[in-house]
């Protein structure tokens, strides 16, 4: 055989669409291991939706649940915690963005950097692909930290000045000296040390 002729058939299109195939059947077993819906694991891999199904139940032993949960941001704000967690999961895809690996792998990527970075897990990996999805459609936008200058994502009517892990942090440190503060169990939080507050008393008595 004529080595023109085995380089051509190496190359030749059958065998590139049955290797992006497989390419897309392992992206889809690893999305699926990773507790994704069908809905997303079509989107992301290009797989149709009977061969997505048929891997999800041969995988997981059980039929995959019927379509997508109705997805709106109201779970990512119910807390600076969950906030934070968005943020990492944010500037991970930023990251991944430069490296113009194909979506469902650089989904896998990410959301195996997100676990390893974190002690508990927060968002899902529905939730994780949602995120950049939410600044794509003009929901969320892109904040300057006013207190760390640090980038982080919110809502278009977002009225936190200071980003989550800011937040998180002055929860339990004075915003202006960062001593330590005790909160009280009840009322509201204090946000300035008992010193700071003295002082500012002294310097506005009214
Ligand atoms: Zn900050
Ligand atoms: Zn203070």
């Amino acid at each position: 055989m004529a080595p023109e002729k085995i380089e051509s058939s190496r190359h030749s299109p059958a065998r590139a669409s049955l290797l992006a195939r497989a390419l897309s059947i392992l992206d889809a077993v690893d999305l699926i291991r990773l507790g994704a819906r069908i809905p997303l694991i079509c989107k992301l891999t290009g797989l149709e939706h009977s061969t997505a199904k048929r891997l999800y139940r041969q995988i997981r032993g059980f039929h995959a649940p019927a379509g997508q949960a109705p997805f709106t941001d109201t779970w990512y704000l119910k807390s600076h915690q969950r906030m934070l967690h968005t943020t990492i999961i944010w500037r991970l895809f930023q990251a991944f963005e430069a490296t113009s690996k194909a979506a469902a792998r650089a989904l896998i990527d990410i959301y195996g950097s997100y676990s390893q970075m974190v002690q508990n897990v927060l968002l899902d990996v529905t939730r994780a692909a949602f995120v950049p999805q939410l600044l794509a459609q003009g929901l969320w936008l892109e904040y300057r930290c006013e207190y760390c200058s640090l980038s982080f994502i919110g809502p278009e009517n977002n009225v936190n000045k200071s980003c989550p892990a800011c937040h998180l942090y002055h929860r339990f440190r004075c915003r202006l000296c960062c001593a330590a503060i005790e909160q009280r169990s009840t009322g509201r939080n204090r946000d300035i040390c008992a010193s700071c507050s003295a002082r500012r008393k002294r310097r506005n008595p009214n």
